[in-house]
């Protein structure tokens, strides 16, 4: 089976994410696997949306980036969700037909990644250990071509409803700090719109004063 991206769709993901690491191509893997699955092509616009189950403490959280450049599902376009579980896991959802497929890592291939010399390094806090030249090439190509059902498990979700959030294009102007703040996030003090960093100042003020929130 052809691999999920050639050498020079890898340069530009890595281009986009900054570095050569290995959590990168994780998620190029993972939301390689899952586009693939579902028979879809990165998402241009809106037509796929992703939840990805990385938490941000974790490591390899490099994950997030290959999952983007991949899906086309970035949190800037609104089409990455995050549920953070703690998992090298992805579902990808195709909007209109509201299939999706959620791609997990076997626990097995991430144990042994865990054991790979540069990632056994970093997890020990080794800061001076200097891989190979080539350690590192082959480990992004063996998780990028190692046969799928080695290392990863596919399961297909036939109705997913995702909820995506209502755009507020409604507006007020801080009566403190001046800045434009959206509808949703105003609070009313005492006559006054403000935004939630003016209203927390405000009640911090009030209460060191006197211990009570002034109007
Ligand atoms: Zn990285
Ligand atoms: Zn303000």
């Amino acid at each position: 089976m052809e691999p999920i991206i050639g050498p020079e769709e890898l340069k530009q993901a890595q281009a986009f994410h900054g570095n050569v690491c290995l959590g990168l191509p994780l998620g190029l893997r993972v939301g390689g696997e899952a586009l693939r699955a579902l028979g879809v092509a990165r998402s241009a616009d809106k037509e796929l949306t992703a939840i990805a189950e990385v938490a941000p403490e974790q490591f390899s959280h490099c994950f997030l980036d290959g999952v983007q450049w991949i899906t086309g599902c970035t949190i800037g376009n609104g089409n990455l969700q995050l549920a953070p579980l703690g998992k090298f896991a992805l579902t990808l959802v195709q909007m209109e037909s509201r299939r999706a497929v959620r791609v997990a890592f076997r626990a097995e291939f991430l144990e042994e990644f865990l054991r790979w010399p540069p990632v056994a390094a970093k997890a020990e806090g080794h800061r001076d250990y200097r891989p190979e030249p080539e350690e590192v090439p082959q480990q992004i190509e063996d998780i990028l071509r190692r046969p799928m059902h080695e290392i990863v498990s596919i399961r297909e979700i036939g109705d997913y409803s995702v909820a995506l959030p209502k755009m507020d294009w409604t507006h007020r102007v801080c009566a403190d700090c001046g800045e434009l703040v959206i509808g949703g996030y105003t609070r009313e003090l005492g006559g006054d719109a403000l935004c939630p960093a003016c209203l927390a100042r405000r009640a911090h003020a009030g209460t060191t004063e006197s211990g009570v929130v002034r109007p």
